[in-house]
């Protein structure tokens, strides 16, 4: 593992103690092999001055919900050390009563809550203490007399700490444990299918000796030839059937989930290991994964269904022989599968917790099979996963992450996404929670929504049969299914009366107009047959009902798309998909509308510009918004009794009323 101190970049951080905390505390962060999201914590001891110019003894301990890679100043709590040594000499403090008291003893209202450690790293007479869940570390812990090797690895500079449940009770296993060492004879402690803690009194100084001792972990697995031992395979995933996997994996859980699979060379190479099964049945990599992984993964068999059963009859069973009184059982959907032969799918609510399990899943099919090429993987047993699974401070974390958003863990299609409507669409959806994915020939849709991670974005023009075929695969491979499609994509071409309709002109308006959207419909119904609440919106005009004159190829190719929605409707019906279809009108701030046209259009009715913008019965324009906020009801479960539809959006038509 390679250190990544840097003096030139360290000095930028000099100005306080506090600041170099920042700065070695990212390093650690960045290194996934050391901490995943969120896991880990690192304090500094310092001084804290309040109103009255008293200096205070200090620990700046991260809070929790900070992650390390990204920590700031204002992610440190400053807590009374003296408070946290006090706490230290009660032999009982309930978890509940320990988070109250650390919050009392954190001396800036705004800052965020120590962290369940901070009684530890106030015990550690250091100055900077650092703490991680290092891969390398855990696949020696996490075997058969895991401590016994940890013992002929290191010296006696490092404590050797037996699994206890992380909190009070670490921290006073810890006080016990070196009530009669000399801390400066220790630079750091392993803590057994845990992680590792390395403190120092500069900054650089705990980070050098994590490296170090991580390094040492790493050396000895590649004097045992077990370093790196994954295996690596190919496959071609059927996409009907993660579509399936990803349909009844939210049914398990009782609301949609996202599919992520991997089927990474890594991945698929884990999934054919022989003793691939029996792993993933049998823990997590530290316990603090257990809240997001759960202890075991779904098996996904032959018979989907029969496997989905074994897995929550699995899961209830764990829960029945762990629980202790007043205990209620948790979600027991599952958040990954393996899927024999082919990979691991991991199942989140949202794009981003699906990625953070998958992250997790990663490093931990890696260290199985290091673990077992070293000897054998053992991790925690479940009675002691159960314990923090259903531990309360844990559960609180996972609180302030729930949603409860109409669309979460669905999957929506938008065609012509780049601007307009199509844009419009997607921002509602997103706002709702959905996984968006957009379509457009104009490639500005890859970055459109850049900064959320539910938002993916192809360049793709509808137009071509294979490029969308193409493309929809690959929204199977990201997100395991789709259930939602707005047809919007389309153009307003320039007015001709029939007579002088051109060949091309035709085909090519028809083709955009009409064809494209069959092209994306027929892609879509053999994955939105396995949706979740699946519907499909097309977006007309009101050309279909009130036709203009010149608007041939438009009305024409719009009037067939119109009769496509209601067939649609029929065809799909039986297999619960909605169709609907809403007819827009005087929506002025899309692509479509350019100067050129309006002004083709206004003369066509022989009204100035503005005239025409207005000629609607409520006399106010029509956005794009307006437009998206019926598509999104038509999408939702309010709509779930309507299908076949046609709304218009117009601003009211005395040609269509
Ligand atoms: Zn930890």
């Amino acid at each position: 593992m390679k250190n990544l101190w840097n003096n030139q970049e360290a000095k930028k951080f000099s100005k306080d103690d506090l600041s170099l905390r920042v700065y070695s505390s990212r390093l650690l962060g960045q290194n996934p092999e050391l901490v995943l999201h969120g896991g880990g914590n690192t304090s500094v001891k310092g001084i804290f001055m309040n109103i009255f110019k008293e200096p205070i003894k200090t620990l700046f301990i991260k809070g929790s919900g900070w992650d390390l890679k990204t920590i700031e100043k204002e992610g440190f709590a400053p807590v009374q050390l003296e408070y946290l040594l006090q706490l230290a000499t009660l032999s009982k403090l309930n978890d509940i009563e320990m988070v109250k008291e650390q919050r009392l003893a954190t001396l800036e209202p705004q800052a965020p809550n120590p962290s369940v450690e901070a009684i530890l790293h106030a015990l550690i007479p250091f100055k900077y203490v650092d703490h991680t869940h290092a891969d390398a570390i855990l696949t020696i812990t996490n075997t058969p007399n895991g401590k016994q090797k940890i013992k002929e690895i290191y010296g006696s500079d490092i404590l050797i700490v037996p699994y206890v449940m992380p909190g009070f009770i670490l921290a006073k296993k810890i006080a016990e444990l070196t009530s009669s060492i000399d801390w400066g004879q220790l630079r750091g402690m392993i803590l057994m299918n845990h992680g590792v803690f390395s403190f120092g009194d500069n900054a650089k100084h705990s980070y050098d000796r994590m490296i170090d001792i991580v390094n040492t972990a790493e050396k000895y697995l590649k004097k045992k030839n077990a370093w790196k031992k994954y295996a690596k395979s190919k496959v071609k995933p059927d996409l009907i059937t993660l579509s399936k996997i990803r349909k009844l994996a939210s049914e398990m859980t009782g609301e949609s989930v996202i599919g992520k699979l991997n089927h990474s060379p890594e991945g698929t190479g884990f999934s054919k290991h022989q003793r691939a099964i029996s792993l993933c049945l049998s823990g997590t990599l530290t316990p603090d994964h257990v809240i997001r992984t759960k202890p075991f993964a779904w098996i996904i068999g032959q018979n989907l269904e029969a496997s989905a059963k074994n897995y929550t009859s699995k899961y209830i069973k764990y829960f029945k022989n762990n629980k202790n009184a007043g205990l209620t059982m948790l979600n027991s959907g599952p958040k990954w599968a393996l899927w024999p032969g082919v990979g691991t799918i991991c199942f989140g609510r949202s794009n981003k917790e699906a990625n953070i399990i998958k992250d997790i899943n990663n490093h931990t099919f890696r260290a199985m099979q290091v673990s077992d090429a070293l000897h054998k993987w053992k991790p925690l047993p479940f009675n002691k996963l159960f314990e923090v699974e259903y531990w309360e401070l844990e559960q609180a974390k996972l609180k302030k992450e729930n949603y409860s958003l109409p669309f979460q863990g669905q999957i929506t299609l938008i065609t012509g996404a780049a601007s307009g409507i199509g844009k419009s669409c997607a921002e509602i959806m997103l706002e709702k929670g959905s996984v968006v994915v957009g379509f457009d020939k104009n490639h500005n849709v890859v970055n459109l929504f850049h900064n959320n991670s539910n938002y993916k974005g192809y360049t793709c023009d509808v137009t071509k049969p294979k490029q969308v075929e193409q493309s929809i695969k690959s929204i199977i491979s990201n997100f395991g299914g789709l259930d939602i499609l707005v047809s919007n994509a389309g153009i307003f071409p320039n007015s001709v009366p029939l007579e002088s309709i051109s060949d091309k002109k035709w085909r090519h308006d028809i083709d955009i107009n009409l064809t494209a959207h069959h092209n994306v419909l027929r892609a879509c119904i053999p994955f939105i047959k396995n949706g979740i609440e699946s519907s499909v919106v097309f977006i007309g005009t009101r050309n279909v009902g009130a036709p203009g004159p010149g608007a041939g190829t438009y009305t024409i190719a719009k009037s067939g798309l119109t009769q496509m929605a209601r067939l649609a409707a029929l065809e799909l019906a039986p297999h619960q998909i909605r169709v609907n279809i809403v007819h827009p009108d005087c929506v002025y701030d899309t692509a479509v509308w350019t100067k050129r046209i309006l002004q083709d259009r206004a003369k066509q009715y022989g009204i100035s510009i503005k005239k025409y913008k207005s000629r609607n019965l409520l006399k106010k324009p029509v956005h794009s918004r307006d437009v998206a906020e019926i598509v999104s009801f038509l999408a939702s479960k309010q709509s779930a009794k309507t299908t076949g539809a046609q709304i218009p959006v117009d601003g009211g038509n005395d040609r269509i009323i």
